[in-house]
């Protein structure tokens, strides 16, 4: 969505597709990190997406058994917005389609879902889709495939996959807010168990961390074990795990962290999760999609305008965004086996050393912020609007 808002500014004729009708759908990550509102800033549309309904987090951290530690503090970063926002994934969406649709150029359809490419000899096409009306083909000088950690265009296009491995997967499921909760402590460590809980306004959105194909296991444990896991970690919230009454309440996310060899073919290009499945640690899978899209935006549009695109310029585009995907994803990995792979199961888990340097001297949590609030290499809009 972002890459075809870019490119319909810049004068670029675009089609977004989605599969599905709208963008409301279970939780698939809130945050807005200082870079994605830098861009925001940058393409003049920040205080109007500041007026939607969101929250504000100066500051994240956790609980590893009584002990509470501050990770990040964004309040120094060199952006406009010292900042993270909460806001759900589908209203981002839409405030992008939204503007998207008032460049003639831009042309955005639900309910279309892409179930393979048309090729000429080894060129890729364009897409075939499926929609309400029947199967279409739709042709276009380059596939930018955007589609996810399941990605059909990156399978279709037989792109190789380097799988990186992930020690977890995530439950997901709400429980009510009272007024009078304390404030923002994401995650919480306990007991051998992990949960990380989002501020979502009037509820919290939880995550809890089980084994990687632990579901089975968990639900022969039963929903009552269940509950009591989720209110010895969070026990403020222990008069109302009884909010949970049946597993169609949760929903299991498999975390995959994987990456392509090559995001690119001739007449075609992976983007965001398509080209590397992000881990939900540290939030960052979205904003480094976002970063993609701006990346891809300043490489190509030139090239596109001017009828002259190359599989030279896709190559561009991956020889950028590949050094800050591979050192997130390294972060992301040792966070998973180092710290929650080893916290899971392991009930006398404590603060680790380093961390606890964190409390100590305030200055370290900028490190940790700079990482997940600007990320590495963060792009810039570079690409005119074209009146
Ligand atoms: C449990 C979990 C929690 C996470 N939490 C966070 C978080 O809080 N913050 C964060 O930054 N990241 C989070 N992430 C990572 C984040 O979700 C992804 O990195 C990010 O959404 C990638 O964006 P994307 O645009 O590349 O892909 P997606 O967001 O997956 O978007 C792909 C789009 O393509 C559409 N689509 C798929 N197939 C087709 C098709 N065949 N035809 C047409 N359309 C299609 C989909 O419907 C979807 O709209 C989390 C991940 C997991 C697993």
């Amino acid at each position: 969505m972002m890459l075809g808002y870019l490119l319909a500014r810049a004068g670029v004729d675009v089609i977004v597709l989605e599969k599905h009708r709208d963008f409301l759908r279970d939780f698939r990550g809130d945050t807005i990190h200082p870079s994605t509102l830098e861009v925001m800033y940058e393409l003049g549309l920040l205080d109007e997406f500041l007026k939607r309904p969101h929250s504000k987090v100066e500051r994240v951290g956790g609980q590893i058994g009584d002990e509470f530690v501050t990770l990040g503090d964004f309040t120094h970063l060199p952006t406009h917005c010292k900042f993270l926002v909460f806001m759900p994934q589908w209203d981002f969406l839409d405030f992008l389609a939204e503007h998207g649709r008032r460049y003639k150029t831009f042309d955005l359809r639900t309910d279309t879902e892409v179930v393979g490419l048309t090729t000429s000899g080894a060129r890729i096409t364009g897409v075939q889709a499926r929609t309400p009306d029947g199967p279409i083909d739709i042709r276009s000088r380059v596939v930018i495939g955007a589609d996810g950690r399941h990605s059909i265009v990156r399978e279709k296009a037989g792109l190789e996959i380097e799988d990186l491995g992930a020690p977890m997967d995530v439950l997901w499921f709400r429980l009510s807010k009272h007024s009078d909760d304390q404030g923002q402590v994401l995650g919480r460590i306990a007991g051998g168990r992990i949960m990380v809980m989002l501020d979502r306004g009037d509820y919290w959105q939880c995550g809890f961390v089980i084994h990687k194909g632990g579901i089975d296991e968990v639900k022969r444990a039963g929903l009552d074990a269940f509950r009591r896991d989720v209110a010895t970690l969070a026990p403020f919230a222990a008069d109302r795990v009884h909010e949970i009454t049946e597993w169609d309440q949760i929903k299991l996310l498999t975390v995959a962290v994987d990456r392509l060899r090559r995001w690119y073919r001739d007449g075609l290009l992976c983007i965001g999760d398509a080209a590397h499945a992000m881990s939900p640690v540290g939030g960052v899978g979205i904003n480094l999609a976002i970063q993609d899209a701006v990346a891809a935006a300043n490489i190509l549009t030139a090239p596109l305008l001017e009828d002259r695109l190359t599989t030279h310029d896709l190559e561009r585009v991956q020889r950028r965004r590949m050094f800050p995907t591979r050192a997130t994803q390294a972060m992301q990995v040792f966070v998973q086996e180092q710290v929650l792979g080893r916290a899971l199961g392991n009930p006398r888990v404590s603060l680790p050393w380093p961390l606890r340097l964190f409390n100590r001297w305030p200055i370290l949590r900028r490190l940790p912020a700079r990482a997940i609030g600007l990320g590495f290499r963060p792009e810039h809009v570079r690409t005119m609007e074209v009146p």
